[in-house]
């Protein structure tokens, strides 16, 4: 049995970042994965600019005023964003100017609209700026044209999208969506529309999972419910395997008559890196690559609350460092005060779903209610983290710190 620990270095060395990419039109490049790191052939600012309304001016002419000795310089135009100056400004002179307004040439200094009083085609400076060059955002002073811009395998989001926007990027190229196959092994399984026979239990995971891939922007091909039968099985898994990048099922891991999957990976060529792992819940964990296919397998347990633990854990890392994410796809983890005391398993990490909430600054972590049992989904509702209770402790008190593993919100 492995550690989780080791299994998690095996899983994450087993991943291969997706290098493909597509282009995508800028509205709909939300979310995705920048493939290659975009330049821009424009200095930010495009040019010298003002921070400020007030008055463009040379600092020599203003240096020294004051209330009592005001400067009065000519004023030789009205400069509004968005239209170009049209003359030089020279000694003795001013330009009225509005933010984001082009600085005239011949002007190195604005001041600012209150330290002025205008008097006709004259305005009279009543303060020095504070240097030369105040209130004037250089061209250039933000990013210089040709330098990266963004670099590849960053998440866009609405940051992201405003800097592509402004550097008039109208077709993001970005890394393909990961391909994911999921099933549902189990002869007693049916799907929620169907009715239930003595013996029957709904199918579950396939929606858990299909919503936790939904949530992490993956396409998701739901290939449903298959029997407990070799040939099914190996049916589905191949063509599974031919379709996606991954592949995750649930149930049939674990080492049942009825628990076939491992013998099927391998008979399909199938590396099996992960067999069982000493965590609590999911230790029928079973892990696969395909080298020749490019592909990756997750046999996840059947148990409701296994599968979820255990994809949160290993696979959505996985997953988002296939995506292409070259940082953040690791597990995080914060330290949490628990608010009641947590019981421990002897020889397994093990992970207690709960919920986490920041007060006073500080990430406060409270258990679910109800019975603590791989088999219980209905008290997995509204968990957003896992307290982390190492292999070897005896437990952990009330009001003691540990480590939470955030899950996606
Ligand atoms: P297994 O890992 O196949 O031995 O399944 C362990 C337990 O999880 C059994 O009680 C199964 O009935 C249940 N189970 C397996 N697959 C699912 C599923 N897709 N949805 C809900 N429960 C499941
Ligand atoms: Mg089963």
């Amino acid at each position: 049995m492995l550690s989780v620990a080791d299994a998690e270095h095996l899983i994450f060395a087993a991943v291969h970042p997706l290098t493909d990419s597509e282009g995508v039109r800028l509205p709909e490049a939300t979310g995705r994965i920048l493939a290659t790191a975009v330049r821009s052939q424009l200095d930010f600012p495009h040019w010298d600019n003002s921070a400020m309304d007030g008055y463009a001016v040379r600092f020599e002419d203003v240096a020294a005023a004051s209330g009592e000795t005001p400067v009065s310089l000519q004023v030789i135009e009205n400069i509004a964003a968005g239209t170009p100056p049209q003359h030089t400004l020279k000694l003795g002179q001013a330009a009225r100017i509005f933010t984001g307004a082009m600085v005239p040439p011949g002007a190195d200094t604005i001041v600012i609209q209150e330290a002025t009083r205008r008097d006709g085609d004259r305005v009279d400076v009543l303060q020095p700026p504070k240097a030369c060059g105040e209130f004037v955002r250089h061209r250039g002073r933000f990013y210089q044209a040709g330098t990266p811009l963004l670099n590849a395998g960053i998440r866009l989001q609405a940051a992201e999208i405003a800097v592509l926007a402004a550097a008039q990027c109208n077709v993001v190229k970005v890394i393909r969506k990961p391909r994911v196959a999921i099933l549902s092994t189990g002869s007693e399984l049916v799907a929620p529309n169907q009715p239930l026979k003595p013996g029957q239990i709904v199918d579950s995971n396939q929606y858990a999972l299909a919503a936790f891939l939904h949530q992490l922007d993956i396409e998701a091909l739901r290939l449903g419910i298959v029997p407990d039968t070799p040939q099914s099985l190996r049916q589905t898994i191949r063509e599974a395997l031919q379709w996606g990048d991954v592949v995750i099922s649930t149930g049939g891991v674990s080492v049942g008559d009825y628990d076939y999957i491992e013998g099927i990976l391998q008979d399909l060529g199938g590396e099996i890196q992960v067999q069982s792992v000493a965590i609590k819940p999911g230790k029928p964990l079973t892990m696969a690559r395909f080298p020749k296919l490019r592909s990756l397998y997750f046999g996840l347990p059947g148990n409701p609350v296994s599968a979820l633990v255990t994809a949160w854990r290993f696979v959505q890392p996985a997953l988002l460092k296939l995506s292409g994410l070259s940082h953040g796809w690791h597990p995080q983890f914060v330290e949490a005060t628990t608010e009641l005391a947590l019981p421990a398993a002897p020889s397994r990490e093990t992970y207690i779903w709960g919920q986490v909430a920041i007060r006073d600054g500080q990430f406060h972590f409270n258990c679910a209610g109800g019975s603590f049992s791989s088999g219980n989904l209905v008290n997995l509702a509204q968990t957003n983290a896992c307290a982390v209770i190492p292999v070897g402790s005896p437990g952990i008190a009330a009001g003691e710190r540990l480590s939470v593993l955030l899950l996606q919100s």
